[in-house]
């Protein structure tokens, strides 16, 4: 019976095979890192540290940690949605994370519903009234529009169309961002912030994030509450925009030499208000003194741009022709 069930549901991923380990842990499915392993075409896990895990072959890396939600998955950060667990002395990951996460990690050409990309809506954050964070260099909503500047003339130049959410100074309700990208056929939305964490000023990097799978948590809340499992306009798309998360992380993380915090999942507004391809970027934190002087640096917000133009144009050729997205180490 459960072999019968496994089957199903692995054929729902388009899986030909699978002799998938499963176990009930926390009250919800597990499958064990070694049949992950050995389906993946890599070799068995072996301990790579306190509580750590790590399997590699075929051209794959992973690295969970056991009771943490972290993961490395081929040379990058992503925030599982429930945490890797110990059983038999070995790791064990969700069911949930194994197709939402890890299995799009791996083949994001294999993803499903991925349209052509003809036009970018760039999304600067905040605006207006809303000052967003800020630095002693200057305010979110003023960095967030210049980096939004540098991106439409790179992505412009590379035959995109792009539209903003706002150019000017102006405030724009988190409702109505989304809807912009809605409207327009064949484009995918990209909403542009930078972080701050007044009571961790160490706190710095990038981090990627996408709409939470229906039915997990986002990545900063530990237990599934009932809003998790109420479907939004963006579930529609969710391993989508997941693909296209990653395929920014790894682009960034390549370019960028920053802290890897991740590919994160979250319920913003401009994430589950969107039916089309959504991500936000989180471009590092305005309260660490490291990170707020380079956002201040026009030089480094240029090659910021250049980065997410680069991950934009990834994605395109894997919407468009299939191509599997260079990792951090192809770049
Ligand atoms: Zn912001």
């Amino acid at each position: 019976m459960r072999r019968l069930i496994l089957l199903a549901w692995f054929l729902g991923l388009g899986f030909a095979r699978g002799d998938w380990e499963v176990a009930q842990i926390d009250g919800r499915d597990y499958v064990s890192l070694a049949s992950a392993a050995t389906f993946y075409g890599m070799a068995a896990p072996s301990a790579s540290g306190a509580k750590k895990f790590a399997a590699s072959g075929g051209g794959r890396t992973i690295e969970v940690e056991l009771d943490s939600r972290e993961a490395i998955v081929d040379g990058v950060r992503q925030w599982l949605s429930f945490p890797a667990r110990a059983k038999d002395g070995a790791a064990w990951v969700s069911r949930m994370d194994i197709s939402h996460t890890i299995d799009p990690a791996f083949r994001p050409d294999a993803v499903k519903g991925m349209r052509p990309v003809q036009t970018v809506v760039l999304d600067p954050g905040h605006g207006g009234h809303d000052n967003g964070a800020s630095s002693r260099y200057g305010y979110e909503k003023d960095f967030t529009l210049d980096v939004v500047r540098r991106l439409r003339k790179r992505l412009e130049a590379a035959g995109l169309k792009v539209v903003q959410t706002r150019n000017s100074d102006t405030f724009i309700e988190l409702e109505r961002r989304p809807r912009v990208a809605n409207k327009i056929s064949n484009s995918i939305f990209v909403s542009i912030h930078f972080n701050s964490a007044d009571w961790k000023p160490t706190a710095n990097g990038i981090e990627t994030y996408a709409i939470p799978p229906l039915g997990a948590p986002p990545s900063g809340q530990d237990a599934v509450q009932a809003r998790d499992r109420e479907a939004e306009l963006g579930h529609a798309l969710e391993p989508v925009d997941f693909a296209l998360a990653t395929t920014m992380h790894h682009a960034l993380m390549a370019k960028m030499k920053v802290e890897d915090r991740g590919v994160k999942r979250a319920r913003y507004v401009v994430l589950k208000d969107a039916s089309t391809p959504a991500i936000l970027i989180e471009g590092g934190f305005l309260t660490n003194p490291g990170d707020a002087a380079r956002i201040a640096n026009p030089a480094w917000r240029e090659a910021y741009a250049a980065a997410i133009a680069a991950g934009i144009i990834e994605y395109k050729k894997l919407a468009e022709q299939g191509v599997k997205p260079r990792e951090k180490k192809d770049w």
